[in-house]
Order: C-alpha cells, then sequence, then structure tokens
C-alpha cells in the first residue's frame, strides 16, 4: 500500500502511549489518541458519503486536530485541501468554487457563510473546528470507530491539494500524489538525520508546504515528538528550545529570535539542527544568527509544487546565500528557450523528479505551459550553480527587470545595497519607464543605527559600485517591506507602489 499514511504507521512506536504531540497551549497526544483519532474521522468522513479522490478543504486556526483531520484524509483517500487562514470570504469562495469540496471544515463562526458557498458548489457537508480542537468534526468523529482500514492507494493517487501562496499571481492548486510527498518526506528524514529521539519545535502554520509537510514529515516519519506551538510566539519559542532539537523556521522568525535577549548559546543546548527556507534567508541573519548561538542555520529550496528540491549539507559546510545542492531530483537550468546555460551562467531551474507534482488542479494549459516535452518541471526560480557546486537563487523570472535591454536581477542590487552602512534590507523591482523599457525603483529598510539615510545616499553609493543600467532611478525609504504570513516579500504590491511613484 503506497498511502502516505502507512508509512506514518510504519514509525509508530512499540509503545503507542508514548507523546506524539505537546505544547504549552495544549494537551498531551499519544501516538494512539493520534491513530485512533485519524480512524475515527475517516470513519465520519466516509459516512458522508465522501469516496476517495473527493477534496476536503480545510480552513481552521492550527490545532493538533487538524493534524489528525489531515491523516484521516489521507487513510480514507482524501484529498486535503488547507486553506490560509488569513482569506477572506471572496477568497474562501474562489477556492471553494475551484475544488469543489465534497466536506469543508471551517471556524464555527464561519459555518453559515461557508455552509452557502460550499453547498452552491455541491458539497455534501460541513463541519466545524475552533481553536481548541473543539467543534462538530470531533464531537460527531467520538460516535465513531477508532478502527479504519486505511485504504489501498497507489504513488499516483492525489494525497492532498495545496494551493500555492500567490506570491507571483493568483494561487494555484498543486495536486500532490502519496508518492510526491512520501519520497520527499523520506528524503529529508534521511539528509536531515531524523532520529525518533528528535524533538521538533513546530511554530510554522499548518496550510502551507513548510509547515504541513516538511515539518510534520520529518518528524512523523522518524517517530520523533512534536512541540506544537499554536503560533510563533518567541517567548514560547525561548520557553521550549532547552526540550528540543530541531527548529524550522522561515527567515523572518530567526530575525525575531535574534531580537530576543533572552536568545542564547545555552537556550539552543539541546539543538542540533535549525533549517530556513519559503523566503531567501539574508547573509546578515545567518551570521548573527552563528554569533549568538554557534549554529549554522541550514537553508534550504522549495516550492508547493516539489516539496524540498535543494539542501544545503547536514555534514560539510552550509553557506549563506546559497541553497545547497539538488536533493533526489533531476535538475538544470536553462535560458528562455529551454536551451541548458554554461555553467556559472544564471537561468530558470527546471527539476524532475518523484516529488514534482501532477499538475494544476483544473488548469491543464497552465500545467501544460510549466512542463517541458521531456517532463522537466520550469520552477521560474533564476539560478546559478557556483564553481563550488552550490546553488544560489537569485530571484523569480517574473521579477527580472529588463532596463535599456539589460538583463537586471533584483538580488544583485539588493545584496549590495544590504551591505550599505545604515542599511537593514532592501527590495527592489522595475517600474515601466519610456526609454528603457523598465527602470530599477529601490525599496529601503533602515536600520537602527542614528544616521539618517536618504535616497541620494542610496544612489551614490550604488553608483560607485554597479553599471550604471543598475542604479536605481528612485529610492523609497520605508519602514519595513510588505510580507506574507511565510515571510515572502510582496513583489507585486512593491511593483504597483514603484509605477504610482509612492
Ligand atoms: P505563487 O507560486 O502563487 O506565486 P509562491 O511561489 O510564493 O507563490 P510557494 O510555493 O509557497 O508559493 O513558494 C515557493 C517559492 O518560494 C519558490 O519558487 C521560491 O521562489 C521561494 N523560495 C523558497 N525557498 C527559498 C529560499 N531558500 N530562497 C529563496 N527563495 C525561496
Ligand atoms: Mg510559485
Amino acid at each position: 500500500n503506497k498511502n502516505l499514511y502507512s508509512l506514518f504507521e510504519n514509525r509508530f512506536p512499540a509503545n503507542m502511549d508514548e507523546i506524539a504531540f505537546e505544547g504549552p497551549d495544549i494537551r498531551s497526544y499519544s501516538f494512539k489518541d493520534i491513530s485512533d483519532g485519524a480512524a475515527r474521522i475517516a470513519n465520519l468522513l466516509t459516512q458522508t458519503g465522501a469516496v476517495p479522490g473527493d477534496r476536503v478543504a480545510v480552513q481552521v486556526e492550527k490545532s493538533v486536530e487538524a493534524v489528525i483531520l489531515y491523516l484521516a484524509c489521507l487513510r480514507a483517500g482524501l484529498a486535503y485541501l488547507p486553506l490560509n487562514t488569513a482569506y477572506k470570504s471572496a477568497e474562501i469562495e474562489y477556492f471553494i468554487t475551484d475544488s469543489e469540496p465534497a466536506i469543508v471544515v471551517c471556524a464555527p463562526a464561519d459555518l453559515t457563510e461557508i455552509s452557502a458557498i460550499t453547498s452552491k458548489a455541491g458539497g455534501k457537508k460541513v463541519f466545524t473546528l475552533d481553536a481548541t480542537g473543539n467543534g462538530s468534526l470531533m464531537e460527531e468523529a467520538t460516535a465513531h470507530s477508532n478502527n479504519f482500514e486505511t485504504i489501498e492507494r497507489t504513488g499516483d493517487d492525489l494525497a492532498a491539494i495545496l494551493y500555492t501562496s500567490g506570491t507571483t499571481g493568483r494561487s494555484k492548486g498543486a495536486m500532490l500524489t502519496h508518492e510526491n510527498l512520501g519520497s520527499n518526506g523520506k528524503t529529508l528524514k534521511n539528509y536531515w538525520q531524523f532520529q525518533s529521539t528528535d524533538v521538533l519545535l513546530h511554530s510554522l502554520p499548518i496550510f502551507h508546504v513548510h509547515g504541513l509537510f516538511v515539518a510534520l514529515h520529518c518528524a512523523l516519519l522518524s517517530g520523533a515528538k512534536i512541540i506544537f506551538l499554536k503560533k510563533f510566539d518567541p517567548a514560547q519559542v525561548l520557553e521550549n528550545l532547552p526540550k528540543s532539537t530541531v527548529f524550522m523556521g522561515v527567515p523572518t522568525l530567526y530575525v525575531r529570535l535574534l531580537n530576543e535577549p533572552g536568545f542564547t548559546k545555552d537556550v539552543c543546548r539541546n539543538m542540533r539542527l535549525f533549517t530556513a527556507g519559503s523566503a531567501p534567508l539574508l547573509t546578515e541573519t545567518f551570521n548573527a544568527f552563528r554569533d549568538r548561538t554557534g549554529h549554522a542555520i541550514l537553508e534550504r529550496y522549495g516550492m508547493t509544487e516539489a516539496g524540498m528540491i535543494t539542501s544545503n549539507p547536514y555534514e560539510g559546510e552550509r553557506k549563506a546565500g546559497t541553497v545547497g545542492f539538488p536533493l533526489d531530483n533531476e535538475v538544470r537550468i536553462t535560458d528562455d528557450d529551454g536551451n541548458v546555460v554554461k555553467d556559472g551562467d544564471i537561468g530558470i531551474l527546471e527539476i524532475k523528479g518523484p516529488n514534482v507534482f501532477k499538475g494544476y488542479w483544473r488548469m491543464p494549459e497552465k500545467t501544460a505551459a510549466e512542463f517541458r516535452a521531456d517532463g522537466y518541471f520550469i520552477t521560474g526560480d533564476m539560478t546559478q550553480k557556483g564553481e563550488d557546486g552550490y546553488y544560489r537563487i537569485v530571484g523569480r523570472s517574473k521579477d527580472l527587470i529588463i532596463s535599456g535591454g539589460y538583463n537586471v536581477y533584483p538580488k544583485e542590487i539588493e545584496s549590495f545595497i544590504d551591505e550599505m552602512p545604515g542599511v537593514e534590507e532592501s527590495a527592489v523591482v522595475g517600474r515601466p519607464h519610456p526609454d528603457f523599457g523598465e527602470a530599477v525603483v529601490a525599496f529601503v529598510v533602515p536600520d537602527d543605527s542614528a544616521q539618517k539615510l536618504t535616497e541620494q545616499d542610496v544612489i551614490a553609493y550604488i553608483k560607485e559600485k554597479l553599471a550604471n543600467f543598475k542604479v536605481p532611478k528612485q529610492v523609497f525609504i520605508v519602514d519595513s517591506l510588505p510580507r506574507n504570513t511565510m515571510g515572502k516579500v510582496q513583489k507585486n504590491q512593491l511593483r504597483d507602489r514603484a509605477a504610482a511613484g509612492q
């Protein structure tokens, strides 16, 4: 049976009373609680008439019950479809109409609204689940048996539909199979050397690939315990780090931890691994973290459509500003026409492997456009392989600026601006320009140092270092960069602001 749940089950400890999940705001859950709970919910979901392949759309606060619901869907062969808790009704309507779920699970407060949308989209049933793990889902599930025979699945069967973050445009539903998730999970577990004795401190949201798949699968595939935080709270992280061995974060979480005076080497005494991803980790953060804790953050790179694609080494040097080496997928770097570029040149990363998704949900044209004839998926990430063999993500192809016929990679300019004294961070985008096609515009966040940073300072600084066509035509000094929950800079918004001149 290629059902992903079976892989997890194989790793459950002999003593099922061992703790699987615990945390400051929750009760403790044994592996037996997890397995019984998943069986009860799987029975309940099946009883609604939902059949394998049907979608279960879920927009709920983070809870262990939500994780159990995910496992129940796997067991029942239903496609789990988590939705960002930040989405409001218009967005939810799009996702539900697009995915036509048989079942929707939502917060109690949203029941009336979601029920109307769901029945319009042909759904069968809506359950509620609140932040404390209560609601009709768990109430009705308790009446069901804790026995459920996990549905037989082939590797190619759908396990989940995960919508992309919508950084570059409207979110797309990535169809992920049991094989996609299982193979990538095993790869990461081995590469990062997870053991049953590990304790994962989990503070990420569970509607996104990072918190849901990368973090949970590493733990579940090794029978490790999870300290489960409802959300990222620096004080709670500090309190629980001494009991933990692994932490996974997006770059902004590391910046926030470094702002805590109590974040010390001693707090990290039992830690063996910190990983970062979902957005680029600044070299400055990497260095500050190493100075403070003695740990080199392991940066990896991936995406909703393929799970993790590259990783810095577990043993061996972890290099700041790089995402390490390809994992168990084939990779190549190509130009716009799909020709492989010379070693060291920048191009778009293409990948092929068991981790690569089946396609975008109900978007056959989009799917066809993103795959090459020989099966490689075009990630859209501009990449460079260094002489050292390490891969660097230079930015997204959609963010590439073409000014006066020259390619301008925002990351190159951002790196220079970030090195400037008095600068915290920056983002560079293009703005339509009558002569050059596009002009470079920079948004710069000053750091806490007393001196006042001006537009002219930044322009003068860059002028000395880079060719004229890369020098920003305009610089906005701003308090912060717009970011989403995963710490991704929203360049769409910055482009709009640059075009509007504000
Ligand atoms: P959408 O596809 O809807 O525009 P998105 O690409 O942000 O949104 P995700 O699948 O959540 O949605 O994010 C994957 C992207 O995140 C990658 O394609 C890459 O651009 C970026 N990314 C992930 N990890 C890293 C990293 N370590 N360094 C730089 N970029 C990263
Ligand atoms: Mg994307």
